[in-house]
């Protein structure tokens, strides 16, 4: 790897965790840092306020694991994706930016965050997602069962799109559910990554 430092011998690391693909935090390396980073697969700085390699979570004891190093297209910037043990932020979050670094499962966390809207602000007149909520936990958990049948009637038939719908059915009224009963998908996510330990 050809890495271009700056007038300061430093290169700037964008550090990107490896499964959530969420920005973490940003730092600064010298060749040595690079080096200490590229052999002891924890993440290393070179600290600018410290005047000295900074391996991150040396104290805290929140390392940042590499899982893999890339160089951009003009080779002045590191993106570094590890896999980290705890916050980044030594003021406790999980990034930099004070966010969450929760998955992000694209259209389908989008469907979240519009179901949770629905629910807290419109009337069950105006939507069928609050009107399902104002019925209550049962009436939700029933109408799931319905749409599994539904999914199972048409998972025997040979009509694709049929079964995609009843599906996407499912997906939606199971995620109203999830809700209701104060979870969401990265719960369920959590759980079968612990299974995968095992
Ligand atoms: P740590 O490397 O996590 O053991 O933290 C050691 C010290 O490094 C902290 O007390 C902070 O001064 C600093 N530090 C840790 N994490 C960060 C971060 N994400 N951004 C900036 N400074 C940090
Ligand atoms: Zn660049
Ligand atoms: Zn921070
Ligand atoms: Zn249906």
């Amino acid at each position: 790897m050809n890495l271009k430092f700056n007038t300061e011998g430093l290169i700037p690391a964008i550090i990107q965790d490896a499964t959530t693909k969420n920005v973490l935090m940003l730092g600064y390396m010298n060749a040595d840092s690079f080096k200490i980073t590229q052999d002891l697969k924890k993440v290393t700085f070179y600290s600018r306020s410290k005047g000295r390699l900074w391996t991150k979570g040396e104290e805290s004891g929140n390392f940042l694991n590499v899982v893999d190093i890339k160089l951009d297209c003009d080779q002045d910037t590191l993106l570094i994706q590890a896999h980290p043990e705890g916050p980044t932020c030594h003021k406790g979050s999980d990034t930099c930016w004070d966010e969450r670094n929760s998955p992000n499962f694209g259209f389908i966390s989008h469907l979240e965050n519009t179901i949770e809207e629905r629910r807290s602000n419109a009337t069950p007149e105006e939507s069928y997602v609050a009107s399902l909520f104002a019925k209550g936990i049962n009436k939700l958990a029933q109408k799931v069962g319905e749409e599994a049948v539904e999914v199972v009637i048409e998972a025997k038939d040979s009509n694709d799109t049929l079964f995609l719908n009843e599906s996407a059915d499912l997906l939606f009224h199971y995620l109203m559910l999830l809700q209701a009963k104060g979870f969401r998908l990265e719960d369920i996510e959590s759980v079968l990554k612990n299974r995968e330990k095992k």
